[in-house]
């Protein structure tokens, strides 16, 4: 099968308030092209040289997703065209969004990462960093960016009852952002979580939007 039918056998499966971002790291522009030319235009990168290569390769139409770890002194590479920033881990970070936000005269929108896994190594808020986040007297004056939403990578790992258990937790803690803050957020509403492995799961959790590569793609072979 070709990444088209693959796209188009995955589209078929989704629920229609499930948004596809197609993850293209390490894909050549060829094989990109094949995806755009069925009819797809969100993709995603993780890294931001990555990024900016293809956007600039790569036609007009499509709307790139930052989904990898980002560092605050890259964010003026991306800050012209991003069209959501699924990673931000710190206020620090979405202060330096905003800037460049102001300096492009966009408004960037974004996702707040969140720790959910049980492995130290993958970035994310904690909750009380996230709700600190939202009560500070700071975020109110960044007119340059906006809160989307949340973001959440589950362990790597066989065991769908642990993933499982990690995205309901991001879920309920989703919800609970959502009642608490909908004034001071008005855009908060999307839910990035579940990749080619375990997307059946976060969607049955509630995602609103899964992030996947190897399904669409193939393996990769870095
Ligand atoms: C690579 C990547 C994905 C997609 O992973 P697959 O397993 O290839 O579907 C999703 N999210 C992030 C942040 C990634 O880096």
């Amino acid at each position: 099968m070709g990444i088209k039918d693959n796209l188009n056998k995955l589209l078929d499966k989704l629920p229609e308030n499930v948004t596809l971002v197609a993850v293209t790291k390490t894909r050549s522009e060829s094989e990109i092209m094949e995806a755009f030319n069925s009819g797809h235009r969100i993709f995603g990168e993780n890294r931001v040289q990555e990024l900016v290569d293809k956007k600039e390769n790569l036609p007009e139409e499509i709307q790139w997703h930052m989904v990898g770890h980002l560092q605050s002194n890259k964010v003026k590479y991306i800050a012209p065209f991003v069209k959501l920033i699924h990673g931000v881990d710190s206020l620090k970070l979405l202060k330096v969004i905003n800037k460049e936000g102001r300096k492009n005269n966009r408004i960037i929108d974004c996702l707040l990462q969140i720790h959910i896994a049980e492995e130290e190594t993958k970035f994310g808020l904690s909750e009380e960093e996230v709700v600190n986040i939202f009560s500070s007297p700071e975020i109110k004056k960044m007119g340059n960016i906006s809160i989307c939403g949340l973001m959440g990578m589950a362990t790597f790992t066989d065991n769908r009852e642990q993933i499982r258990k990690e995205f309901r937790q991001l879920a309920g803690l989703f919800g609970k952002l959502k009642d608490e803050f909908s004034e001071k957020l008005p855009c908060f509403g999307e839910l990035s979580m579940g990749m080619s492995s375990d997307y059946d799961i976060a969607i049955e959790e509630g995602s609103t939007m899964i992030r996947v590569g190897t399904e669409i793609f193939g393996e990769r072979n870095r």
